[in-house]
């Protein structure tokens, strides 16, 4: 099963998370296969793409038996390094920020929010969700070993200016929910996430482009 990371397309490898939490839970089920077309009524991806995203998994379908749930369950869980665990730091526990504290994110897949900062004196000292929460100023002493991604839920002014310090401070990836584009250093990657525009994306779809019947 080895795999040629290099040669899965970028958006198969967007999916891959999706997939891994379906055929996890089939696998919780005591399943052993499942075909194309169950896949994609779950996921909401067209069996075609999921046959092509599978092709380069190496896993071919069987006509009549489908895909091998374990066979795909150890390639998802090898890919996505499920046996590490990617530690995360969150900064700005506001609204969203505790949200996110709360959230059980190891229910599915194994990243960890290891610790929060925050700039506001009375919210430094708590534990939140089992996170404890520091100040902003102190970002460089605990960001220590093994923090690779820290997840931005600041007002959007303070953005680049704690994106800085982050990547100086060792993270390489940060997944911005502030509305600001944040500029890096090449080798750092931001994935960003800005809840109001796709909010808006949707409204905007919805009265545009109805869906049909056959569509949905
Ligand atoms: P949200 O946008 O998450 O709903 P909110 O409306 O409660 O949050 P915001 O003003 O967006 O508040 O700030 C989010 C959080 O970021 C707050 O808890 C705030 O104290 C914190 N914050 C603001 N500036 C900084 C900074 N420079 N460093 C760290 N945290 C900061």
């Amino acid at each position: 099963m080895e795999l040629d990371q290099a040669k899965i397309p970028q958006a198969t490898a967007k999916r891959l998370p999706l997939y891994y939490r379906f055929i996890n839970n089939l696998h919780s089920q005591g399943k052993q296969r499942v075909s194309s077309k169950e896949l994609s009524e779950a996921v909401k991806v067209d069996s075609a793409t999921i046959r092509r995203d599978f092709s380069y998994f190496g896993a071919l379908g069987k006509k009549g038996y489908g895909y091998n749930v374990n066979y795909l369950l150890t390639f998802f869980r090898k890919t996505l390094d499920q046996d590490e665990v990617t530690r995360v730091a969150l900064i700005g526990v506001g609204n969203l920020g505790t949200a996110f504290l709360h959230y059980n994110f190891t229910k599915n897949n194994n990243t960890k929010i290891e610790m929060a900062f925050d700039a506001q004196e009375e919210k430094v000292g708590n534990d939140i969700g089992g996170v404890p929460v520091y100040h902003i100023d102190q970002l460089e002493e605990h960001l220590s070993d093994g923090i690779s991604v820290a997840i931005l839920t600041v007002p959007a002014n303070e953005a680049q200016r704690i994106a800085d310090r982050l990547v100086e401070a060792g993270i390489i990836g940060v997944l911005n929910f502030t509305p600001a584009r944040i500029s890096v250093p090449e080798g750092i990657r931001v994935h960003h996430i800005d809840l109001a525009v796709e909010l808006q994306a949707l409204a905007y779809f919805l009265k545009h482009y109805p869906l049909d019947h056959e569509e949905a």
